[in-house]
């Protein structure tokens, strides 16, 4: 399998110099992009931010360099953001599993999607909750609405709010908002 490259010389963020794109592709069909700073100011100053983005549904590489300290700040923020939406996930099921147990303890199954598909917007349709949920427990698929796209929801439907939790919640969205700023090159 052999590789066919292209190169080709854009100029680089300071203007003083370039950097590379280089395209290949295989015989395979496959392709894949690399970028290579070749101005020594700027491969001192920035780093390369690599990511794929969706256009009509297919996906497409992009590419911004930015500020290595920023890059490393924006990367530590997400980090954070991630070990918050953990924490909150199981603070919550730590504290709630039994509160949503107790409200679905005389619910069969479809009684129970028709409140969570009534509260989340999206939620998977009956056949597919079958489907996922046929070999759980109730308390193993109740579990499964402890993330974090569903916490709103299932809040609501347990009628609970926990000042921590929103507190935590608040911080991750304000740290993923700056990571995203800095990521997007505002
Ligand atoms: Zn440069």
């Amino acid at each position: 399998m052999s590789w066919e490259s292209v190169n080709k010389k854009i100029s680089c963020p300071c203007g003083k110099g370039t950097y590379t794109e280089t395209r290949s592709d295989n015989d395979w069909g496959q392709f894949r992009t690399d970028w290579t700073m070749d101005c020594v100011s700027c491969s001192n100053r920035y780093s390369l931010y690599a990511f794929t983005y969706y256009r009509h549904a297919m996906p497409c590489e992009g590419y911004r360099w930015i500020d290595k300290y920023k890059l490393e700040h924006a990367i530590s923020l997400q980090n954070k953001v991630k070990s918050i939406q953990k924490n909150v996930i199981s603070l919550a099921y730590e504290r709630y599993i039994d509160v949503l147990f107790k409200y679905f303890e005389s619910s069969n199954k479809k009684e129970i999607w028709d409140v969570l598909n009534s509260k989340i917007d999206s939620f998977k349709s009956l056949s597919s909750f079958y489907q996922s949920t046929s070999k759980w427990s109730k308390v193993e698929y109740l579990g499964t609405i402890f993330c974090d796209d569903y916490l709103d929801a299932m809040f609501n439907i347990i009628q609970v709010s926990d000042n921590e939790i929103e507190d935590l919640r608040k911080k991750a969205i304000e740290f993923s908002q700056e990571a995203k700023e800095i990521l997007n090159g505002n």
